[in-house]
Protein backbone atom coordinates (compact mmCIF):
# COMPACT_ATOMS: atom_id res chain seq x y z
CA UNK A 1 0.00 0.00 0.00
CA UNK A 2 2.61 2.47 0.98
CA UNK A 3 4.61 1.13 -2.36
CA UNK A 4 1.16 2.66 -4.14
CA UNK A 5 1.02 5.80 -2.20
CA UNK A 6 4.90 6.53 -3.59
CA UNK A 7 4.25 5.68 -7.19
CA UNK A 8 1.32 7.97 -7.08
CA UNK A 9 3.27 11.09 -5.73
CA UNK A 10 5.83 10.09 -8.13
CA UNK A 11 3.06 9.71 -10.99
CA UNK A 12 1.78 12.76 -9.70
CA UNK A 13 5.20 14.57 -9.47
CA UNK A 14 6.32 13.75 -12.85
CA UNK A 15 3.30 15.00 -14.65
CA UNK A 16 3.52 18.14 -13.07
CA UNK A 17 7.15 18.26 -14.52
CA UNK A 18 5.55 17.42 -17.88
CA UNK A 19 7.09 13.95 -18.61
CA UNK A 20 4.30 12.49 -20.87
CA UNK A 21 5.97 8.65 -20.35
CA UNK A 22 6.09 8.70 -16.41
CA UNK A 23 2.48 6.86 -16.02
CA UNK A 24 4.07 4.00 -17.93
CA UNK A 25 7.29 3.95 -15.15
CA UNK A 26 5.27 4.01 -12.82
CA UNK A 27 2.33 1.15 -13.24
CA UNK A 28 6.16 -0.75 -14.27
CA UNK A 29 7.24 -0.55 -10.69
CA UNK A 30 3.70 -2.14 -9.32
CA UNK A 31 4.27 -5.34 -11.09
CA UNK A 32 5.01 -8.14 -9.10
CA UNK A 33 7.41 -9.71 -11.68
CA UNK A 34 9.35 -6.54 -12.31
CA UNK A 35 12.74 -7.24 -10.87
CA UNK A 36 12.59 -10.38 -12.61
CA UNK A 37 12.41 -9.59 -15.93
CA UNK A 38 16.02 -8.68 -16.84
CA UNK A 39 18.72 -11.48 -15.97
CA UNK A 40 22.30 -11.10 -16.09
CA UNK A 41 21.98 -13.03 -19.82
CA UNK A 42 18.37 -13.01 -20.35
CA UNK A 43 15.15 -10.40 -20.51
CA UNK A 44 11.63 -12.03 -20.21
CA UNK A 45 8.90 -10.94 -22.32
CA UNK A 46 5.81 -13.51 -21.51
CA UNK A 47 2.51 -11.91 -21.63
CA UNK A 48 1.11 -11.48 -17.84
CA UNK A 49 -1.68 -13.55 -18.50
CA UNK A 50 1.01 -16.82 -18.97
CA UNK A 51 3.12 -15.99 -15.86
CA UNK A 52 0.68 -16.01 -13.88
CA UNK A 53 0.83 -19.53 -12.62
CA UNK A 54 4.10 -18.92 -11.55
CA UNK A 55 5.20 -16.99 -8.53
CA UNK A 56 7.28 -14.20 -8.81
CA UNK A 57 10.04 -15.90 -6.76
CA UNK A 58 9.71 -19.36 -8.42
CA UNK A 59 9.97 -17.13 -12.03
CA UNK A 60 13.34 -15.32 -10.55
CA UNK A 61 14.76 -19.32 -9.84
CA UNK A 62 13.30 -20.16 -13.27
CA UNK A 63 15.13 -17.50 -14.89
CA UNK A 64 18.22 -17.83 -12.84
CA UNK A 65 18.46 -21.27 -13.80
CA UNK A 66 18.72 -20.17 -17.62
CA UNK A 67 21.69 -17.90 -16.34
CA UNK A 68 23.50 -21.28 -14.86
CA UNK A 69 23.08 -22.80 -17.80
CA UNK A 70 24.64 -20.16 -19.93
CA UNK A 71 27.73 -19.96 -17.38
CA UNK A 72 27.99 -23.27 -16.98
CA UNK A 73 28.08 -23.17 -21.43
CA UNK A 74 30.90 -20.52 -20.62
CA UNK A 75 32.55 -22.88 -18.72
CA UNK A 76 32.36 -25.35 -21.48
CA UNK A 77 33.36 -24.02 -24.13
CA UNK A 78 35.26 -21.12 -23.24
CA UNK A 79 33.43 -18.45 -25.66
CA UNK A 80 30.87 -15.90 -24.71
CA UNK A 81 28.34 -15.70 -27.68
CA UNK A 82 27.04 -12.45 -29.35
CA UNK A 83 29.60 -10.65 -27.75
CA UNK A 84 27.71 -11.13 -24.36
CA UNK A 85 24.36 -9.22 -25.68
CA UNK A 86 21.41 -10.32 -23.57
CA UNK A 87 19.41 -12.77 -25.16
CA UNK A 88 15.32 -11.86 -24.80
CA UNK A 89 13.12 -14.84 -24.19
CA UNK A 90 9.57 -14.05 -25.90
CA UNK A 91 6.64 -16.12 -26.46
CA UNK A 92 5.67 -16.41 -30.03
CA UNK A 93 1.09 -17.07 -31.65
CA UNK A 94 3.41 -19.84 -33.69
CA UNK A 95 2.76 -23.43 -32.15
CA UNK A 96 6.61 -24.92 -32.19
CA UNK A 97 7.66 -25.68 -28.95
CA UNK A 98 11.07 -23.79 -29.21
CA UNK A 99 12.94 -22.06 -31.43
CA UNK A 100 15.55 -19.51 -31.79
CA UNK A 101 16.59 -16.59 -33.95
CA UNK A 102 19.15 -14.55 -34.15
CA UNK A 103 18.40 -10.91 -35.14
CA UNK A 104 17.76 -9.61 -32.27
CA UNK A 105 18.66 -11.92 -30.49
CA UNK A 106 15.73 -13.46 -29.11
CA UNK A 107 14.51 -17.72 -27.93
CA UNK A 108 11.04 -17.87 -28.79
CA UNK A 109 8.49 -20.08 -26.91
CA UNK A 110 5.18 -21.11 -29.07
CA UNK A 111 2.20 -20.36 -27.50
CA UNK A 112 0.94 -23.39 -26.26
CA UNK A 113 3.98 -24.25 -24.90
CA UNK A 114 4.40 -21.04 -22.65
CA UNK A 115 1.87 -22.74 -19.72
CA UNK A 116 4.17 -26.31 -19.92
CA UNK A 117 7.53 -24.76 -19.30
CA UNK A 118 5.93 -22.73 -16.78
CA UNK A 119 3.50 -25.17 -14.94
CA UNK A 120 6.12 -27.75 -15.03
CA UNK A 121 8.56 -25.04 -13.39
CA UNK A 122 6.01 -23.94 -11.10
CA UNK A 123 5.34 -27.94 -9.90
CA UNK A 124 8.87 -29.10 -9.83
CA UNK A 125 11.74 -27.85 -8.10
CA UNK A 126 14.99 -27.15 -10.16
CA UNK A 127 12.62 -27.73 -13.79
CA UNK A 128 13.88 -25.81 -16.80
CA UNK A 129 13.09 -29.10 -19.63
CA UNK A 130 14.80 -29.89 -22.50
CA UNK A 131 14.30 -26.96 -24.52
CA UNK A 132 15.89 -24.31 -22.92
CA UNK A 133 19.41 -25.67 -22.67
CA UNK A 134 19.18 -26.89 -26.17
CA UNK A 135 18.06 -23.42 -27.48
CA UNK A 136 20.99 -22.13 -25.10
CA UNK A 137 23.19 -24.42 -26.59
CA UNK A 138 22.49 -23.14 -30.46
CA UNK A 139 23.64 -19.65 -29.36
CA UNK A 140 26.88 -21.18 -28.41
CA UNK A 141 27.14 -22.65 -31.47
CA UNK A 142 27.03 -19.68 -33.27
CA UNK A 143 24.64 -18.09 -36.22
CA UNK A 144 22.11 -20.72 -38.11
CA UNK A 145 23.11 -19.32 -42.00
CA UNK A 146 25.98 -16.90 -40.80
CA UNK A 147 29.03 -17.22 -38.50
CA UNK A 148 28.79 -21.58 -37.30
CA UNK A 149 31.35 -22.50 -35.15
CA UNK A 150 34.21 -25.20 -36.39
CA UNK A 151 33.12 -27.79 -33.99
CA UNK A 152 29.11 -27.89 -35.31
CA UNK A 153 28.96 -30.51 -37.44
CA UNK A 154 25.44 -31.35 -36.78
CA UNK A 155 23.05 -28.25 -35.19
CA UNK A 156 21.39 -30.74 -33.10
CA UNK A 157 23.75 -33.26 -31.96
CA UNK A 158 26.01 -29.93 -30.98
CA UNK A 159 23.07 -28.08 -29.33
CA UNK A 160 21.95 -31.41 -27.58
CA UNK A 161 25.85 -32.01 -25.80
CA UNK A 162 25.80 -28.87 -24.65
CA UNK A 163 21.99 -30.04 -22.79
CA UNK A 164 23.92 -33.13 -21.66
CA UNK A 165 26.46 -31.20 -19.85
CA UNK A 166 23.76 -28.87 -17.83
CA UNK A 167 22.05 -31.52 -16.97
CA UNK A 168 24.82 -33.34 -15.47
CA UNK A 169 26.82 -30.43 -13.62
CA UNK A 170 23.79 -28.61 -12.88
CA UNK A 171 21.06 -31.61 -11.80
CA UNK A 172 18.54 -29.63 -13.96
CA UNK A 173 15.32 -31.66 -14.43
CA UNK A 174 14.08 -32.04 -18.16
CA UNK A 175 11.32 -34.33 -19.97
CA UNK A 176 11.58 -37.09 -22.16
CA UNK A 177 8.96 -38.89 -23.25
CA UNK A 178 6.46 -38.10 -20.51
CA UNK A 179 9.26 -38.70 -17.94
CA UNK A 180 11.22 -36.50 -16.04
CA UNK A 181 14.81 -37.00 -15.95
CA UNK A 182 18.16 -35.60 -14.36
CA UNK A 183 20.91 -37.78 -14.60
CA UNK A 184 23.09 -39.23 -17.45
CA UNK A 185 22.12 -42.32 -17.01
CA UNK A 186 18.00 -41.19 -17.67
CA UNK A 187 19.30 -39.48 -20.67
CA UNK A 188 21.51 -42.32 -21.76
CA UNK A 189 18.44 -44.96 -21.42
CA UNK A 190 16.46 -42.37 -23.21
CA UNK A 191 18.30 -41.94 -25.84
CA UNK A 192 19.47 -45.45 -26.27
CA UNK A 193 16.21 -46.29 -26.72
CA UNK A 194 13.58 -43.93 -27.41
CA UNK A 195 15.54 -41.09 -29.63
CA UNK A 196 16.54 -40.55 -33.14
CA UNK A 197 19.65 -41.54 -34.49
CA UNK A 198 21.61 -39.05 -33.74
CA UNK A 199 21.13 -39.16 -30.18
CA UNK A 200 23.44 -42.52 -30.30
CA UNK A 201 26.14 -39.73 -30.65
CA UNK A 202 25.20 -38.54 -27.04
CA UNK A 203 25.23 -42.06 -25.78
CA UNK A 204 28.69 -42.22 -27.00
CA UNK A 205 29.55 -38.70 -25.40
CA UNK A 206 27.94 -39.89 -22.23
CA UNK A 207 30.40 -43.34 -21.69
CA UNK A 208 33.24 -41.04 -23.13
CA UNK A 209 32.65 -38.26 -20.01
CA UNK A 210 31.65 -41.26 -17.90
CA UNK A 211 35.33 -42.50 -18.25
CA UNK A 212 37.11 -39.27 -18.59
CA UNK A 213 35.00 -36.47 -17.34
CA UNK A 214 34.09 -33.00 -18.98
CA UNK A 215 37.70 -31.64 -18.89
CA UNK A 216 39.08 -33.16 -22.10
CA UNK A 217 35.23 -31.96 -23.90
CA UNK A 218 36.46 -28.54 -22.56
CA UNK A 219 39.82 -28.30 -23.66
CA UNK A 220 38.25 -29.84 -26.76
CA UNK A 221 36.38 -26.77 -27.29
CA UNK A 222 38.85 -24.57 -26.58
CA UNK A 223 41.33 -25.94 -28.95
CA UNK A 224 39.76 -24.40 -31.75
CA UNK A 225 40.49 -21.23 -30.64
CA UNK A 226 43.51 -21.62 -27.76
CA UNK A 227 46.17 -23.05 -30.62
CA UNK A 228 47.10 -26.27 -28.43
CA UNK A 229 45.92 -28.57 -31.09
CA UNK A 230 46.70 -28.07 -34.81
CA UNK A 231 44.43 -30.03 -36.59
CA UNK A 232 44.78 -32.74 -39.13
CA UNK A 233 42.58 -30.65 -41.68
CA UNK A 234 44.54 -27.47 -41.62
CA UNK A 235 43.30 -25.56 -44.65
CA UNK A 236 40.16 -28.03 -45.74
CA UNK A 237 36.98 -26.67 -46.53
CA UNK A 238 35.28 -27.59 -43.37
CA UNK A 239 32.46 -29.93 -44.27
CA UNK A 240 30.36 -31.47 -41.97
CA UNK A 241 32.52 -34.57 -42.30
CA UNK A 242 35.94 -33.11 -41.57
CA UNK A 243 34.31 -31.27 -38.69
CA UNK A 244 33.39 -34.42 -37.51
CA UNK A 245 36.39 -36.40 -38.09
CA UNK A 246 37.83 -33.31 -36.52
CA UNK A 247 36.11 -33.28 -33.30
CA UNK A 248 36.59 -37.43 -32.98
CA UNK A 249 40.31 -36.52 -33.39
CA UNK A 250 40.60 -33.58 -30.70
CA UNK A 251 38.71 -35.76 -28.12
CA UNK A 252 40.95 -38.35 -28.83
CA UNK A 253 43.96 -36.23 -28.41
CA UNK A 254 42.59 -34.57 -24.94
CA UNK A 255 41.13 -37.67 -23.95
CA UNK A 256 44.63 -39.47 -24.61
CA UNK A 257 42.48 -42.96 -25.87
CA UNK A 258 41.49 -43.94 -28.58
CA UNK A 259 37.59 -42.57 -28.85
CA UNK A 260 36.35 -44.28 -31.69
CA UNK A 261 36.71 -47.70 -29.95
CA UNK A 262 34.22 -50.01 -29.45
CA UNK A 263 33.71 -49.13 -25.77
CA UNK A 264 32.24 -45.44 -26.51
CA UNK A 265 30.80 -46.37 -30.02
CA UNK A 266 28.99 -49.50 -29.00
CA UNK A 267 27.56 -51.63 -31.59
CA UNK A 268 27.32 -50.46 -34.98
CA UNK A 269 27.64 -46.03 -34.04
CA UNK A 270 30.53 -45.56 -35.31
CA UNK A 271 29.85 -46.65 -38.44
CA UNK A 272 26.75 -44.86 -38.93
CA UNK A 273 28.44 -42.00 -38.21
CA UNK A 274 31.36 -42.03 -40.46
CA UNK A 275 28.42 -43.04 -43.27
CA UNK A 276 26.62 -40.13 -41.96
CA UNK A 277 29.47 -37.38 -41.76
CA UNK A 278 32.01 -39.07 -44.87
CA UNK A 279 35.49 -37.52 -45.22
CA UNK A 280 35.58 -36.04 -48.55
CA UNK A 281 37.10 -38.18 -51.00
CA UNK A 282 40.88 -37.94 -52.30
CA UNK A 283 42.36 -38.24 -55.38
ZN1 LIG B 1 17.68 -27.40 -32.15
Amino acid sequence: MKKRMISFLLVAALLFAGAPSAILTAQAAEDPYAAYRERDHFGFVLSANRIKYMSPDRLGEWMGSFDQIYDAFQELTGVTPLDGQRITWRSSQENGAMWIYYGEPSIYIGKDHVDYYIREAEDNDGFTGWGPPHEIGHVFDGLPGGFVREWVFNDEISANIKAVYAVDVLGLKVEHGGKLINTLEELYDYFLNYGPEHDLFLCAMINIVDEFGWDPVKKTYRSYSDGSYTGNYEGASKTSGIKYNDFLDRLSYYTGADIRAAKYFESDWLKRFDARFPLPATD
